[in-house]
């Protein structure tokens, strides 16, 4: 096992009815800026529940953060973060609102001229306007992390940031909140953070026995509750399990001690960047083809996938790691999720080649546990999802 220091200063405040908890948490002398999306709060109730609950703490919002959050957008945020002397925020939403929030948290302390430079420069934060959330979407994890993902349309680029100052100070989960999410935004979630775990497992087995273990039990669980909350997401249990799973997936945990891949998302990010593709199903379309192409180095962990969540008993190592690839693709396609590049857009030619090109220029050139996979590789994995 590989030594770590770990630290997660989010505090969680999960279960039922627990959105009208938010007021304790928020200092009282705060000024406030409430960030939410495309207005789904404004139909479902969350948001009337967040107003009653903020009824006697200085507010303003800002709403019309887009799935994929928008840097032109949330520079419109932080002229009025400014502006109003705002000393706090709370992010109502998706991983959208809450990464978009987290970016806003650093650039508002930023010394730098512009706030892009923290993305284009993967400039760390130490230290960033305090913030919490009411998650309305389990999927990313972003609830109890410290990283955030922005996409700037204009440049077709779409980059993560992050650092030890973009942790909320506390993440409110009622998994209630699930009942008004489409079909489809529920596949995503369970598909994001499935991925999550996989990026952090299926890498070169250290020794991380309990690691392993906790993502094994964080995969069975989703792959458990995963037609009960598509079937019916007013079942509170499931509602809760995926909610939690999803937490669990990536808020740090299972990642200590134990090496990183993370190329899928890399490569998912550009699809979503070039096409505007659902984040989630991007790396639907990349994982299986990277888990073939990079077969030799993680076959082991495939197996041992395999044998623990899949329950495949028989045939050789390479057997069982190549039909651990296959169930993984064929639960992503009973959620509704496509795996092909090809299912999403008729105008792949040359993304592979566009790919590899930006990861060069951006010199990018070792991705995965190994800082080893370059853009070549990144290009040929890109061709094999077509
Ligand atoms: P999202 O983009 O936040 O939301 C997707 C859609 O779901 C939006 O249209 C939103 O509508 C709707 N929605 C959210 N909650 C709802 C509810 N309770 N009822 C009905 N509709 C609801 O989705 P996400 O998957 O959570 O976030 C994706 C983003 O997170 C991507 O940019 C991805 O790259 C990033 N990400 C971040 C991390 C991290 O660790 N920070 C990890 C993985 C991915 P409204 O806009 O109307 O609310
Ligand atoms: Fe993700």
């Amino acid at each position: 096992m590989n030594n770590f220091e770990y630290k997660n200063p989010t505090k969680i405040i999960f279960g039922k009815d627990t959105i009208g908890k938010l007021a304790k948490e928020i200092p009282t002398d705060a000024k406030v800026l409430m960030l939410y999306g495309g207005g789904s709060i404004k139909k479902n109730g969350i948001y009337d529940q967040v107003k009653s609950a903020l009824a006697n703490v200085n507010v303003i919002e800002f709403g019309g953060i887009p799935a994929n959050p928008e840097y032109a957008i949330l520079m419109e945020a932080l002229t009025i973060i400014k502006k109003e002397n705002i000393t706090y925020l709370l992010a109502v939403g998706g991983g959208s609102v809450i990464d978009g929030t987290k970016f806003l948290s650093a650039a508002a302390l930023y010394e730098g001229e512009t706030p892009w430079d923290i993305l284009k420069n993967n400039i760390r934060s130490t230290k960033g306007m305090p913030f919490g959330t009411v998650l309305t979407l389990p999927a990313t994890g972003s609830e109890m992390n410290s990283g955030s993902v922005i996409t700037r349309k204009e440049t077709k680029e779409k980059l993560a940031m992050g650092g030890p100052g973009l942790f909320p100070a506390f993440s409110i989960l009622d998994p209630q909140v699930i009942t008004s999410i489409p079909k489809h935004q529920i596949a995503n979630g369970i598909t994001d953070a499935f991925t999550h775990v996989l990026e952090q497992y299926m890498t070169y087995p250290v020794g991380g026995l309990l690691q392993d273990r906790f993502a094994e039990s964080i995969l069975q669980t989703l792959i458990e509750v995963a037609p009960k909350v598509l079937k019916d997401p007013t079942n509170y249990e499931a509602a809760a399990n995926f909610m939690w799973s999803c937490t669990m997936a990536l808020n740090g945990l299972i990642q200590q001690g134990v090496p990183g891949d993370w190329a899928v998302h890399m490569m998912g990010h550009e699809l979503t960047a070039l096409f505007g593709i659902d984040h989630a199903r991007t790396l639907a379309v990349i994982a299986p083809s990277h888990y073939k192409y990079n077969f030799e180095a993680k076959k082991v962990k495939l197996a041992q996938y395999g044998e623990r969540v899949w329950n495949i008993t028989n045939g050789s190592i390479d057997d069982k790691a190549y039909a651990a690839i296959e169930k993984t693709e064929a639960f992503f396609k009973e959620l509704g999720i496509e795996t092909k590049l090809s299912d999403y857009t008729k105008d792949y030619e040359g993304t592979a080649e566009e790919i590899a090109k930006r990861f060069t220029d951006r010199g990018w050139l070792g991705l995965g546990e190994h800082k080893s996979l370059t853009p070549n590789d990144a290009e040929k994995i890109v061709k094999m999802a077509y």
